[in-house]
């Protein structure tokens, strides 16, 4: 016997549903009765609608446990689409018959409660239509870049977790006990991205990323995923036009498809629409005049913080490039700037709004001994190295790359105020459970 086919609740909002027979199944999002007559609020992936049910159609042994569900119990209903005014879209379903599959303990969950409580209830709290609607918007961005880069014929590659190396050395790595050895877990797949490149030109990861970030700033996770994208035959301008497009091609593709949980989330769709190259560009040493006009006195050589970066951004609603950071402040592998040994051809992509860095991005060094020299200066040691190095060795050619923080540009495109709200189980410094 084959099992009961099911409509989905979308159905019942079909043009030609009026009058038809459906059977439902979700979970419950509240009840009520009176006067004999059962509401019954039910949720499924496709919608809400309301379900009443009288207790003389129904019998009272089926209506007394439908009244008794708790809120995210599970039933399956069956009944007839119907018109009604006063329910929300317009129509509900007469239910013929109420089974109840689980009826539920009292859910802890309701309005009110301490962000705190929330996080520690995550695995319910994730039930909400808010949360859903924060889930559908960032399979819809994952989708759109991997359309992108499929697009622009770049594969996408699996690079490790694990791994003997720190890419970036030092303080934010996570390190375990590889048996008995030092492991650690990936802060980038860049160094790994960089190998994959030679058989493959443009290569991209989308992988968890984990710093061990002491800093406990609303735009720092513990682990985020990381779109990582090398690409060959590749300089700074060349760069910026690519990480340009994939922006608005990506931003206008979920506004497309996703404008209902954008406008529900306090994201008009018309704001990324609106969103058009060319993004404007700053070199680090104009952006810091600009700063000291703006009250944020910064020497040349000092990092721009999350007050600098916001200063920058505020009032703007475009993305924001900046080049030519001091190389003092950035990664060994980035290329020294040919007309200014103080400077690298890199650039970080900044959000509107003062939503800050979303992407950092560089031309890698290509001179091995400059690498090397880097190396030493963060402290590092170069045989750690060396299959890094031998990239250098076998077909060097100049090439370039960024590292693209999913959450963080959620984290603006829906207008969060912690990054911790775009992603299902976030985890920080003080949290990685549930
Ligand atoms: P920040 O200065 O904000 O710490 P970063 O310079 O350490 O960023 P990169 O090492 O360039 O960042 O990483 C590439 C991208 O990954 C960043 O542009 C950002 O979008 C994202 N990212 C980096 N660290 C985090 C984090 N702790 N949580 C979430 N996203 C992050
Ligand atoms: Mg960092």
């Amino acid at each position: 016997m084959s099992a009961p086919s099911f409509d989905a609740v979308a159905r019942v909002f079909a043009p030609d549903a009026l009058g038809a027979t459906v059977r439902l199944r979700g979970w419950v999002l509240r009840t009520r009765s009176s006067g004999g007559i059962l509401f019954l609020v039910l949720r499924d992936r496709t919608g809400v609608v309301q379900v009443t049910g009288r207790r003389d159609a129904l019998g009272d042994e089926v209506f007394t446990a439908a009244e008794h569900v708790q809120i995210e119990g599970a039933v399956s209903v069956e009944g007839t689409v119907a018109e009604d005014r006063r329910a929300p879209d317009g129509r509900e379903v007469r239910a013929s018959r109420i089974a109840v599959i689980d009826s539920g303990e009292p859910f802890p969950i309701f309005s009110g409660q301490t962000e705190e409580f929330l996080l520690d209830q995550r695995h319910l709290a994730i039930r909400s239509q808010e949360n859903v609607a924060i889930f559908r918007v960032k399979a819809e961005l994952l989708r759109a870049f991997r359309e992108f880069l499929d697009r622009e014929d770049v594969l996408e590659m699996t690079p490790p977790i694990l791994s003997g190396n720190a890419a970036e050395g030092g303080a934010e790595a996570f390190q375990f006990d590889y048996f008995g050895r030092p492991g650690y877990l990936s802060q980038t797949a860049q160094l790994y991205l960089e190998a994959l490149l030679f058989p493959s030109e443009r290569v991209y990861g989308l992988t968890p990323s984990f710093r061990a970030e002491k800093s406990r700033t609303p735009r720092h996770l513990t682990e985020f995923l990381n779109l990582e994208i090398e690409l060959a035959w590749c300089d700074l301008d060349g760069l910026i036009d690519f990480i340009e497009r994939m922006m608005v091609a990506v931003l206008h593709a979920v506004a497309e498809r996703r404008p209902k949980e954008l406008k529900a989330l306090g994201r008009p769709p018309e704001e990324l629409l609106a969103i058009r190259a060319p993004f404007e560009r700053v070199r680090y040493s104009e952006a810091i005049d600009r700063l000291s006009k703006l009250g944020f006195p910064v020497q040349f050589g000092s990092d721009l913080g999350t007050a600098e970066e916001r200063a920058l951004t505020l009032e703007s609603t475009s993305p924001l490039f900046v080049t030519h950071y001091p190389r003092e402040l950035k990664a060994f592998y980035m290329l020294r700037s040919p007309d200014d040994p103080r400077t690298v051809e890199a650039t970080d992509l900044l959000g509107p709004e003062g939503y800050g860095e979303i992407v950092g991005a560089s031309c890698r060094e290509t001179d091995i001994d400059r690498l090397k020299e880097r190396i030493g200066q963060i402290g590092a040691k170069t045989e750690e190295y060396e299959w890094y190095l031998d990239l250098r060795r076998h077909g060097n050619i100049p090439h370039a790359g960024f590292g693209l923080g999913v959450e963080r540009v959620l984290r603006w495109m829906l207008r969060r105020e912690h990054i911790r709200d775009t992603t299902p189980f976030p985890r920080t410094p003080s949290r990685h459970t549930p």
